[in-house]
């Protein structure tokens, strides 16, 4: 059996949480005070996802670059394959803040300023 632990990032109460793992399967969460942290700590040790945070590059705007986030968590082992898309990118000012800028397998990619 193994023992993950945590703290808590889906509130700022930072619950401290266990996950016990028993042959690939979870057999017990503690420490958690609210079920969307179970699912979030669940979620984290059988597969793992973040909001990914980057720039990509702009023409004809006043920076050659804009933040952009994902609108939604992205599993933890396709974040590389998802900054080489960003990296790969070239967007066109006027680029507003909150405009979805692109599509990477059906996750919106959204401009967290405007260019
Ligand atoms: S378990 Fe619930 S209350 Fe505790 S930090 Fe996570 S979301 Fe917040």
């Amino acid at each position: 059996m193994k023992v993950y632990r945590f703290t808590c990032i889906v509130c700022p109460l930072g619950c401290s949480i266990e996950v016990e793992v028993e042959n690939g399967e979870v057999r017990e969460v503690r420490g958690c005070t609210c079920p969307r942290g179970k699912e979030w700590a669940v979620q984290e040790v059988t597969s793992p996802k973040r909001i990914v945070m980057s720039v990509v590059l702009v023409e004809g705007g006043a920076l050659p670059t804009v933040s952009v986030k994902t609108a939604e968590p992205v599993p933890k082992d396709e974040i590389p394959e998802l900054m080489k898309f960003l990296a790969g990118l070239k967007l066109k000012a006027p680029v507003e803040i909150g405009q979805a800028v692109a599509e990477w397998r059906g996750i919106k990619i959204v401009a967290t300023r405007g260019a």
